[in-house]
């Protein structure tokens, strides 16, 4: 069965969208990410199915350069906050606030210099989407020229399935070739935990 945990993430990434893929990078390199991109990935990490408890254990050891104190004051309160372990507001009728769809990162706070949230597709320049592509793996030019041409006509959800589609190239001819993948599971992606379900299950 899956196993979700802290320790896992970063095998876990290479399942994750590229929005997700910048965000964990970010955090890997820094050792820190700034507010909104910890909440767009602790969202998310929620929607994959890593609970409260790993979770607050995912940053706290992310945060290689602070104290457990400064961990605890700072950062905690946030992390329970998104599954609402924590706060008074609506947010505590449920499971705190939902993971992010495409079309809210896509449309809402873009990031400012030095945030990593956001999606790649639309908020990096051409040049810095294709170096960082070329980083987590997708090196074929042909899918690159295509990112290029979907991010100048603005369909960022076709860059990002285009992406998709090439890192599963075998995998999805598999399931579309014996019938396990019906056209519900081949519609286009249009949320980030999608992309994760979809190529956990094709990986895995
Ligand atoms: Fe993430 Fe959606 Fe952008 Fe893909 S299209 S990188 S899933 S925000």
């Amino acid at each position: 069965g899956a196993d979700i945990s802290a320790r896992n993430i970063d095998t876990l990434s290479s399942s994750f969208p590229l929005c997700m893929q910048n965000l964990h990078r970010s955090l890997r390199r820094d050792a820190h990410l700034k507010h909104y991109g910890r909440l767009q990935y602790t969202l998310f990490l929620k929607g994959i199915g890593l609970n409260l408890e790993e979770c607050l254990v995912f940053w706290r050891s992310s945060f290689s350069k602070i104290t457990d104190d400064t961990f605890n004051k700072e950062y905690r309160y946030n992390v329970r906050h998104a599954y609402g372990d924590v706060g008074g507001d609506s947010n505590r009728r449920g499971n705190g606030y939902s993971p992010f769809s495409c079309q809210k990162i896509l449309t809402e706070h873009p990031p400012g210099p030095g945030e990593s949230h956001g999606c790649p597709y639309r908020h990096f320049s051409t040049e810095n989407l294709t170096a960082l592509l070329q980083a987590v793996g997708v090196k074929d030019h042909e899918v690159l020229r295509g990112v290029k041409e979907d991010k100048e006509k603005m369909k960022y959800h076709l860059a990002c399935n285009r992406v998709f589609e090439y890192a599963h190239k075998q995998e999805l001819k598999k399931v579309k070739d014996d019938g396990t993948w019906g056209a519900a599971q081949l519609e286009t992606i249009v949320h980030p935990n999608e992309y994760f379900k979809r190529s956990y299950l094709l990986m895995n």
